[in-house]
């Protein structure tokens, strides 16, 4: 007999950044005679990304990236993205964006900005995109001998010429985590770099030769003072600024702790109940993470339902 589900630890669903639909078709990184068609195919797409950044076309009720023919394609480091059920095949280009029109709607849009707002096509497009291109515009020599290193390809690993080692893509796990005490009231924290009525949930890299789970309780205790039991996984969504893939926790505290906060890292933290922490919302003392984020799907799971008041941010 399987055991219930424990409270709060069912899976999330719906991830603004862990939608994507088209096949990364890994079998064809390294068939170059298939990508060098798929380039001439002109009914290929390719996104043009800059430091996070595409081109959106906005039409009535529609968002949707602004694709490219391959020979309208700017200079840059190229990369395969993938092959949809219709056969299209889609490439990324790390290079300039070309112009936004504004009678046609068109304009520059971060992932974070508009990624909870794209169909799932696009979200997984840009976030794959955004990803790729932001490892390559940082990892452009090899780290053995400085040599500058030449990407293969499908653009998913690059090649020291003086030494022939590989490199491949880098992503860097970090744990994001609602921790609730006994009276099922959760810890909020506003970081000391965030202005105002900014909170959200503790979050941190995983160090080397730690585990997810490990790095929870370490998380939390550093930064609150607070030790934590029974830690569960609910989900993970990528987030590459500039290459971050966030795993998402609830993890429980054991009553008679006080919150000793370290004011390196936060500015304040504390237990809300559902009931204050709605009235604080509502009253616009507080704002919560956008909804691309992971932390304010987590922070709505274990309130109930959908929040109000949302971060603005600058682009
Ligand atoms: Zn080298």
């Amino acid at each position: 007999m399987t055991p219930p589900e424990r409270p709060g630890c069912a899976p999330l669903d719906n991830l603004a950044l862990a939608r994507g639909t088209v096949d990364r078709v890994t079998e064809r990184r390294t068939d170059r005679d298939w990508i060098d068609a798929a380039w001439k195919d002109p009914r290929t797409r390719v996104l043009a990304v800059r430091d996070g950044h595409a081109l959106v076309r906005e039409d009535g009720e529609h968002l949707g990236l602004v694709f490219i023919a391959p020979e309208e394609a700017p200079a840059g480091t190229r990369f395969l993205l993938g092959e949809d059920a219709d056969g299209v095949v889609y490439f990324g280009v790390s290079g300039p964006l070309g112009p936004a029109v504004k009678g046609l709607g068109v304009r520059v849009a971060s992932l974070r900005e508009v990624g909870a707002l794209l169909s799932d096509r696009d979200a997984g497009l840009l976030t794959h995109a955004v990803a790729l291109a932001n490892w390559h515009d940082t990892h452009v020599r090899c780290p053995l001998d400085g040599t500058p290193t030449v990407p293969d390809p499908a653009g998913h690993s690059t090649r020291c010429p003086t030494d022939g080692s590989e490199h491949f893509p880098r992503t860097d796990p970090a744990v994001i985590m609602l921790v609730t005490d006994p009276e099922d009231r959760c810890l909020l924290a506003r970081n000391a770099a965030w202005p105002g009525r900014r909170v959200s949930i503790l979050a941190g890299f995983v160090e080397p030769g730690e585990s997810a789970e490990q790095a929870v309780i370490r998380e939390v205790a550093e930064e609150t003072g607070i030790t934590v039991t029974n830690v569960c996984y609910v989900g993970s969504q990528p987030w590459p600024m500039p290459r971050s893939l966030m795993l998402g926790f609830r993890a429980e505290a054991p009553a008679g702790q006080a919150i000793a906060v370290d004011h390196d890292e936060l500015a304040e933290a504390r237990w809300w109940s559902r009931a204050d922490l709605l009235a604080a919302l509502q009253a616009r003392e507080l704002a919560l993470p956008p909804p691309v984020s992971i932390a304010r799907h987590i922070i709505e799971a274990w309130y109930g339902s959908p929040l109000p008041s949302t971060w603005t941010h600058a682009r």
